[in-house]
């Protein structure tokens, strides 16, 4: 055999693949066998596996900590039986009988662990972001040991990895920052010898650690940006998010039937679309696929045959708007000084946001005025009163962002005088176009935003014949899983 022959396809430098299985796409038995046909029919390619908690398991392991950390340890250990039970069952239906006995010894292990930090919860009181971090990690470690297996179990390679091991992460819990180089490393070290014995890597996606070894997460559904860093750092020449809609679509569903699949989408219309509210991609997800121009498809594993959505750096050749979208609960912050608007007042204003950890969605600045659009927060009470200090300040909530986002709306004026034709009888604030001039993005009442968004819809998408591409789609645009 000459030494061509001998090389594994990974060491031939053929196209990894890295494919992310949300919530829904691992919530049972049928749904983990889907997975592992999808993963079969891409063997001709290297995959590599990232899976999210069983459905709702993140929510019920957060209800626990909360349970256990106000003294009520009853209920959060029920909860937490419950989802082993639950863990336990699938083992049972997947696996064969001395397979489970060996994954049940692991899990039990496991779960022990995961009582014990409830326990803890319940003597300290104290569930901050870094105690939560460790406690939701659980939930993507169960599921990824679960599916490894279920993949040996169906004479499909697979090994586990512990993400936790490879994705480093800053001490921001909850919402933690890749460091690039020492995560780039340690997956190129972790995943570059399974790859080359030809097996599939499984990774629980969201879960990472510090450099100190805390656990961490990338923040509520992280496990599509997991899958994007995983790429990056191995040069995969796809990442395919699986999930439970056709793709992206032109609006939510459950507000317009008519909503509809996008077939392209470029990354920064994809990245402006999470950044205004379409859950279906966690919006840090697109910065490291664009950086490495690796394009990001959203599929459907429910229905593997579907075109689904490529988000490419092409821009797509659309009417102008690519989609529309509504953020809600988003809280509007006047900021008034007599002084005038200059560096050090935004230096001021910026810095008590992030010290609360808000991110801005919107701002707008004149002569002595900031307008900040912010997503509701608890702590708002007290960003008013730090920014009291320095400024007058108003503010309102209950209010929603609409946004039309589309790579062409910049070429096409009219798209703004079609807006305002649309909704020319709505109370409407502060109109404006981002500064990537990608996007429209107005405020309204929120009980106004669903009205908005469905005129905009008709006006922008006018209703077509339905097709074989996207008929019959009812499920969300928004919670995607
Ligand atoms: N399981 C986590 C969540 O529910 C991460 C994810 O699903 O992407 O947010
Ligand atoms: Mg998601």
């Amino acid at each position: 055999m000459s030494g061509l022959q001998r090389q594994s396809r990974f060491e031939r430098g053929e196209d990894v693949v890295v494919m992310k299985f949300g919530g829904t796409s691992v919530e049972d038995a049928p749904a983990i066998q889907r997975l592992i046909g999808i993963v079969k029919s891409r063997l001709g390619v290297q995959p590599v596996v990232v899976v999210s908690a069983l459905a709702k398991v993140t929510d019920q392991l957060l209800e626990a900590g909360n349970a256990a950390s106000k003294g009520n340890l009853g209920a959060a250990l029920a909860t937490v039986r419950n989802i082993y039970v639950r863990h336990e069952e699938l083992a049972d239906s997947l696996l064969s009988a001395s397979a489970y006995g060996s994954l049940d010894r692991e899990l039990r292990g496991e779960f022990q662990a995961l009582e014990s930090v409830l326990q803890g919860l319940e003597i300290s009181r104290h569930f901050d972001r870094k105690a939560q971090d460790r406690l939701l990690s659980f939930g993507e470690c169960f599921s990824s040991t679960l599916v490894s297996w279920a993949m040996n179990e169906a004479e499909l390679p697979a090994a586990h990895v512990d993400a936790r091991t490879c994705i480093i992460t800053d001490a921001r819990h909850g919402q933690a920052n890749p460091l690039w180089d020492v995560t780039n490393q340690r997956l190129r070290d972790r995943l570059s010898p399974i790859l080359q014995s030809g097996n599939v890597p499984v990774l629980g996606g969201f879960i990472a650690s510090t450099l100190d070894g805390v656990p961490s997460t990338l923040g509520r559904g992280g496990s599509d940006f997991s899958a994007a860093i995983v790429a990056a750092a191995i040069g995969a020449s796809r990442v395919e998010i699986w999930t439970d809609v056709d793709g992206v679509m032109t609006t939510d569903p459950k507000l317009c039937s008519e909503a509809r699949v996008i077939r392209k989408l470029s990354f920064e219309e994809a990245a402006d679309l999470a950044h205004f509210g379409a859950k279906v991609l966690h919006p840090a997800t697109v910065a490291p696929a664009m950086r490495e121009n690796i394009p990001v498809h959203v599929l459907n594993s429910r229905r593997p045959e579907g075109h689904g959505t490529e988000i490419t750096a092409r821009a797509s050749m659309g009417i102008g708007v690519s989609a529309i979208t509504a953020k809600r609960d988003v809280v509007v912050l006047e900021i008034q000084s007599q002084r005038g608007v200059d560096a050090a007042l935004l230096n001021t204003v910026f810095g008590v946001l992030e010290q609360h950890t808000c991110t801005v969605d919107v701002m707008g600045t004149s002569v002595d005025r900031i307008s900040v659009l912010v997503a509701s927060n608890l702590a708002l009470p007290k960003i008013v009163d730090d920014l009291r200090r320095v400024a007058d300040v108003s503010w309102e909530n209950h209010k929603a962002l609409v946004c039309l986002v589309g790579e062409n709306i910049r070429r096409q004026p009219e798209v703004a005088s079609r807006v305002f034709a649309t909704i020319s009888d709505m109370d409407v604030r502060v109109l404006c176009q981002g500064a990537s001039e990608r996007t429209l993005s107005f405020l309204v009442d929120e009980s106004k935003a669903d009205e908005s968004v469905r005129r905009l819809h008709s006006a922008f998408f006018p209703r077509m014949e339905p097709s074989r591409d996207w008929g019959g789609i009812s499920s969300a645009f928004c919670q995607a899983g």
